[in-house]
């Protein structure tokens, strides 16, 4: 069998776009087509390699760092390292994408409006009453991305499409092979 080759795919978007979701769906897919993967979700780096960092422009820096440092690990041993965080700065991600070269930027991008509507935490509500500060969207800065490998616009298409968009770049970019199977996801 030919050896994988690690990549990372780093999805970035506001709080509530689809990242965890497509992630979730992407990692099963590829899993069932026998790949080795690791998912890397922001809430759940926060819990651990990041925790007691805070929202700061510095914290959310380093935490994108630290992200990347371990998603580098992984790339450069042969892992599909799916990153789901917000990481809202254009030069943080620059600086990961630099340093790990197999790298797709997805943009998952839906508008504030839907996501505040989805407001899947109930962070967005809090955000508003002023209960969370620096919030991203409300009172933080999204800086989207300009040229992105992928846009995702969860806004107008389905789960399923969004994850057929990614899988369909890896077979171009050759990380997968480019078997064209559609998933079945719920929509
Ligand atoms: P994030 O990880 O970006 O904060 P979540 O994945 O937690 O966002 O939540 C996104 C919500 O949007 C979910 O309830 C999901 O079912 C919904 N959704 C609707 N369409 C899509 C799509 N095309 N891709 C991803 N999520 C979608």
């Amino acid at each position: 069998m030919k050896k994988q080759q690690g990549a990372t795919i780093w999805l970035t978007g506001l709080s509530g776009a689809g990242k965890s979701t497509i992630c979730k769906f992407l990692e099963a897919e590829l899993r069932s087509r026998a790949y080795q993967v690791e998912v890397l979700d922001g809430d759940m780096v926060r819990q651990n390699l990041s925790k007691g960092l805070t929202f700061s422009k510095e914290d959310r820096d380093e935490n994108i760092r630290r992200i990347g440092f371990v998603a580098h690990l992984l790339t450069r041993n042969n892992i599909i390292v799916l990153v789901a965080a917000i990481s809202p700065y254009q030069a943080a991600r620059a600086e990961v994408k630099a340093r790990i070269g197999d790298f797709i930027e997805v943009y998952v991008n839906a508008s504030l409006a839907v996501c505040e509507q989805r407001d899947v935490k109930g962070l967005y509500k809090r955000a508003r009453a002023g209960e969370i500060k620096h919030f991203t969207g409300i009172d933080d800065l999204y800086e989207s991305p300009l040229a992105p490998d992928v846009e995702c616009q969860t806004d107008r298409e389905t789960i399923a499409e969004s994850v057929d968009k990614i899988l369909s770049k890896l077979a171009e970019l050759g990380y997968i092979d480019r078997r064209v199977a559609l998933i079945t996801t719920p929509s």
